[in-house]
């Protein structure tokens, strides 16, 4: 139930966060990636030099020299390796899928996990973060965030995993009909960022404003 009244909490502070900041399921699958290790900030403007450029397709992103792809997502940080990481995901969409995003991500959620989980560079949050918010997919996401708050509050133990966390999230948070619970999962993970990057801090979190305040035992 606290996770529960969490959400009411946060979204009565936040307001709905239409998450996630992607003009298209395309735009939303390549800053999942990009945003690996970095803010949020930075990857914008990665994609901002990629739309100047014309080249957020599939195949045009794909056909670019690795050189030069990385070269336009130096603002994101350790660029030359996400510059692979896409290139990878590229490789899949497109020989694989036609560049068709919709095929990828489409079928059993399980099934399509594990389509994304095999390519090279893209992890559990990342995957997670494909299927909820640019596929439609139930799939809760788990980030540093939502552990580190969870830790906080005793929602879960030190040695939590991403999974276990996954699994608390959708099970707890499973009372919605079906057509509501896509928006609440995508929104309650939007609105833990919120908490997490203004006022759970690593160190000296800022509890006494903070709206899960009320949460804390
Ligand atoms: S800042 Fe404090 S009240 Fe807010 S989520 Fe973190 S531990 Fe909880």
């Amino acid at each position: 139930m606290a996770l529960r009244s969490a959400y009411q909490l946060m979204r009565a502070h936040f307001g709905h966060q239409h998450w996630w900041p992607g003009e298209t399921p395309f735009e939303v699958c390549v800053g999942a990636i990009l945003t690996q290790n970095t803010s949020w900030s930075n990857v914008e403007r990665a994609i901002a030099n990629l739309k100047a450029a014309r080249v957020l397709e599939a195949r045009k992103l794909f056909v670019l020299e690795e050189s030069k792809l990385a070269a336009l997502l130096r603002p994101a940080g350790y660029f030359n390796v996400k510059a692979r990481r896409l290139r990878s995901f590229l490789r899949v969409l497109v020989e694989e899928y036609d560049g068709d995003l919709g095929r990828l991500l489409a079928g059993d959620t399980a099934a399509v996990r594990e389509r994304l989980l095999a390519i090279n560079g893209i992890g559990p949050e990342t995957a997670d973060s494909m299927l909820l918010y640019a596929g439609g997919h139930h799939r809760f996401v788990i980030d540093a965030y939502t552990k580190r708050i969870f830790q906080r509050h005793g929602w879960s133990g030190a040695e939590a995993g991403y999974e276990d966390l996954q699994r608390l999230c959708e099970s707890a948070l499973d009372q919605k009909p079906r057509g509501e619970q896509l928006d609440y999962w995508q929104d309650y993970h939007a609105q833990l960022v919120m908490v997490g990057k203004g006022f759970c801090r690593p160190r000296q979190p800022r509890c006494a404003e903070c709206p899960l305040k009320p949460l804390l035992s």
